[in-house]
C-alpha cells in the first residue's frame, strides 16, 4: 500500500472494523448492524479512494480468505460515477481498422456494416472529415505524410493490424466544399482517392490486407458497395488526373 494508513483510516467509508483489522487492534463492532455488514458499506464510495496503486484488503468475516491472501485492486480517485455501461470492455484485439468519414449520421451504419458483415467486432476506428481522403493525399503533402504515417506505424505496431477497411459515404461534406460539385459528381473523385489510398497503405505496409466500399444512402437507407481498388500496376496507370491545388485542406480554407 502506497497511501498512508493515517489517510485511508480518515475515510468517511472506512469502518472501525476495518480500521481495527489494519492497525491490529481487536474487534470493534461498528455501529452498522451486523457482523460482516461493513466490508458492503465500505465499498459504497470508491471515489473517495486513496492514491493510485493503492490495494485495500476487506476480507469477509464469512469469506475463505483470509488477510493478506486476497486484494479487491483499487483504481485511481474518480469523481462520482456519471454512467456505468452496457458493453463490456475485451481484452482481445481484432487487429483491423476501418477509416471512415467522421460524419456521426453514418456511424452506427458503419459499425453494423463492420460488426455484422466483415464480421470484425471491436475493429479499431479512425474516423476522420473525408475519411480515405486523408491517407490519399500524404504524396502530395509531406508534413501531412508524416502525421499519417506516423499513426499508421503506432497501430500496425501496437495494434497488430493486418486488415485496414476503406469507406467513403455518398453525400460526403468534404468533397462537396472541396470540390464544388454535387454528391454524384464527387463519387468518381472518391472511387479515385481510395484507389490510391489503398496504394499508399500497401506500399507503406506489404502484405496489409486493405479493401474499400462506398455507402451509399437512398432516404434513410443506407447500403454499402464494394470498390475495385484494383492490383498495384493498374493503379499506378489508372490515377484521377487533378491539380494538387485542388486537393489539400487548404483551398477549403483559403
Ligand atoms: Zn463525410
Amino acid at each position: 500500500m502506497t497511501g498512508s494508513l493515517a489517510s485511508l483510516t480518515g475515510a468517511p467509508w472506512y469502518t472501525d472494523r476495518c480500521r481495527a483489522r489494519l492497525t491490529g487492534a481487536g474487534q470493534v463492532k461498528n455501529k452498522f448492524g451486523g457482523e460482516g455488514r461493513d466490508e458492503q458499506i465500505g465499498l459504497q464510495r470508491p471515489a473517495l479512494l486513496g492514491q493510485p496503486g493503492d490495494r485495500m484488503i476487506l476480507p469477509s468475516s464469512d469469506s475463505p480468505h483470509r488477510l493478506g491472501e486476497s486484494a479487491i485492486e483499487l483504481g485511481p480517485p474518480l469523481p462520482m460515477v456519471s454512467y456505468h455501461a452496457m458493453e463490456r470492455w475485451h481484452p482481445e484485439r481484432i487487429g483491423a481498422l476501418a477509416l471512415y468519414c467522421s460524419d456521426g449520421r453514418w456511424g452506427e451504419a458503419f459499425d453494423e456494416f463492420c460488426h455484422r458483415h466483415l464480421q470484425i467486432p471491436r475493429y479499431d476506428r479512425w474516423a476522420v472529415p473525408g475519411g480515405p481522403a486523408w491517407v490519399a493525399t500524404p504524396q502530395e503533402d509531406p508534413a501531412l505524410h508524416r502525421v499519417i504515417r506516423i499513426q499508421l506505424d503506432f497501430l500496425v505496431r501496437a495494434h497488430e493490424l493486418e486488415r485496414v477497411v476503406l469507406i467513403t459515404h455518398y453525400g460526403c461534406a468534404w468533397y462537396g466544399h472541396l470540390l464544388q460539385r454535387s454528391p454524384g459528381e464527387c463519387l468518381s473523385a472518391q472511387a479515385e482517392d481510395v484507389e490510391s489510398a489503398a496504394a499508399v497503405l500497401q506500399g507503406w505496409y506489404p502484405g496489409l490486407r486493405v479493401e474499400a466500399y462506398l455507402a451509399m444512402r437512398q432516404h434513410e437507407w443506407v447500403s454499402f458497395h464494394q470498390l475495385d481498388i484494383g492490383d498495384e500496376l493498374t493503379r499506378r496507370t489508372h490515377l484521377w488526373p487533378r491539380k494538387s491545388s485542388e486537393r489539400t485542406p487548404e483551398s477549403l480554407f483559403p
